[in-house]
């Protein structure tokens, strides 16, 4: 790695690829499952057996052993016992349509359900409803190389479309840390975000097109991968982001991009969070950014606690930007370590240091990669949230103060896409304290 100060002495040449973690979490805003009726058990035994009875389900396409309720019953909240009646695994629209229609008749909740990776409870069933795992709905479908663009059933896992992409020479940049698991239809459900935002925008960019099944068991079609539409309602949109509140995707087409060159990574080491907003400004300015990932010391503490990856400067500062950008050409390079230069003369980055490879690029990623899951260790108290990015250094401000105010004690750690605005804020619990007595204690800072 080129070392962009004469103070940074780290050199990593560990060429370990970065690796998609499956666990540790980055939110934790909670809807409350428990408040669903429980249904009648006669009523799902009803609908089950009509399943495969009447409708071509076969017997392994419905669960209701303990193990597989505990498995896709819950996410990856960790508030609330997962306690469905059945999960059901269909394999068309047509079987989910189904599904929707019978558990209308018979007055029974539906739980739409993808990776499981999300971290609001919203995949959580956890009051007897059925749960529709789209697990089986995992092919993809047609590819139309003039319109970049490729049908899939919703229950591809993100991490598979990209590799989809790729092998076509394109790129899918919808990407975080869970696309291991993450399905394309749970990310529809979100309109997840993630690392890349910034240049690429969130999931609902990328999809031209649906197939929903909506709550009264109509199928629609929505868009049909167009992009010039003008007749009528984009109801597309309603869908993306409703976490299946509305009806179950069971489709998407999916727009893919160029694959990116040459991507350079910079870890700038800063002491003040309002050099954090200068640097960004002045880098935005000057070149397109693909990411612009931010992190305090209290992470880069646990990392290097845990020995998962290396010290970034000599010297430790108290926040630090993870930048990425395309470098093809000579003339950006010159154009980023100029602007480089210009942050460390205004005296806003004390430490930076820049990638030479795909392996070095992919070392740094894991600064900021690996957080969540070494922090988890500290049953950490998270919150997700969003705020405009000129407003992100008060927030943080206020937060500190409110947090310092209440319990001395709290370790605060800091990580998240400044890029767009959204912060992962964990209170870490102190090791005296018992969990109880810690959920008791931020419901203050809650507030
Ligand atoms: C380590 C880690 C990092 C993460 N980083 C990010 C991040 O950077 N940005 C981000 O946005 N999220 C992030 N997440 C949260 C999560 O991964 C995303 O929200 C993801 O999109 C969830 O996809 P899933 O398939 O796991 O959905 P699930 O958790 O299964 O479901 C999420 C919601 O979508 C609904 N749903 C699922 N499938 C369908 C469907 N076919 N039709 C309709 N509704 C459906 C569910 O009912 C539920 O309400 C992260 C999670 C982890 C664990």
């Amino acid at each position: 790695m080129t070392t962009l100060s004469k103070t940074n002495a780290s050199d990593s040449n560990n060429a370990t690829d970065l690796q998609t973690q499956t666990h540790a979490s980055e939110q934790s805003s909670v809807n409350d499952p428990s408040l669903h009726t429980a249904p009648d058990t006669q009523a799902v035994q009803t609908l089950l057996d009509a399943l495969t009875t009447s409708h071509g389900f076969e017997n392994s396409q419905i669960k209701t052993d303990t193990e597989s309720l505990e498995h896709w019953g819950k996410d990856w909240t960790k508030h609330f016992a997962p306690a469905p009646s059945a999960i059901v695994f269909p394999k068309s629209t047509e079987q989910v349509q189904t599904v929707v229609q019978l558990a209308n008749e018979h007055g029974i909740v539906l739980k739409p359900s993808g990776g499981r990776t999300g971290l609001s409870a919203g995949a959580v069933a956890s009051n007897g409803e059925i749960v529709i795992s789209l697990d089986k709905m995992n092919r993809i479908g047609q590819f139309y190389p003039a319109d970049r663009m490729v049908e899939i059933e919703a229950g591809v896992i993100t991490e598979q479309l990209q590799q989809f992409a790729e092998d076509q020479g394109l790129y899918y940049p919808v990407d975080f840390a869970s696309a291991g698991s993450s399905q394309i239809g749970g990310n529809i459900g979100t309109n997840a975000g993630g690392i890349k935002v910034i240049r690429y925008g969130l999931t609902r960019q990328w999809i031209l097109g649906l197939t929903v099944v909506t709550g009264k068991g109509d199928i629609l079609h929505l868009n049909n991968g167009m992009i010039k539409n003008a007749t009528g309602y984009d109801l597309r949109h309603l869908f993306i982001g409703s976490e299946g509140t509305l009806g179950i995707v069971t489709h998407a087409q999916i727009k893919l991009e160029r694959q990116p060159q040459n991507l350079t990574v910079m870890v700038l080491g800063m002491d003040e969070f309002d050099h954090v907003m200068q640097v960004l400004s002045e880098f935005q300015k000057q070149i397109d950014l693909t990411a612009f990932e931010f992190f305090d010391s209290v992470a880069v503490d646990k990392l290097m606690q845990a020995g998962h990856v290396q010290e970034p400067f000599e010297t430790r500062t108290k926040y630090y930007a993870l930048l990425e950008f395309e470098a093809p050409y000579e003339p950006i390079m010159d154009k980023a370590m100029a602007t480089f230069e210009a942050c460390m003369e205004n005296g806003w980055v004390v430490d930076g240091v820049m990638s030479q490879s795909i392996a070095q690029a992919a070392e740094l990623w894991k600064l900021r990669e690996y957080i969540s899951e070494t922090i988890s260790v500290f049953t950490p108290y998270k919150n997700d949230v969003s705020v405009l990015i000129s407003h992100v250094p008060q927030f943080i401000a206020d937060i500190e103060a409110v947090v310092t105010a209440n319990y001395p004690d709290f370790e605060i750690c800091w990580f998240g896409h400044i890029g767009d605005g959204n912060l992962h804020l964990n209170i870490l619990k102190p090791e005296d304290l018992s969990k109880a007595d810690f959920i008791a204690k931020f419901q203050t800072v809650n507030e």
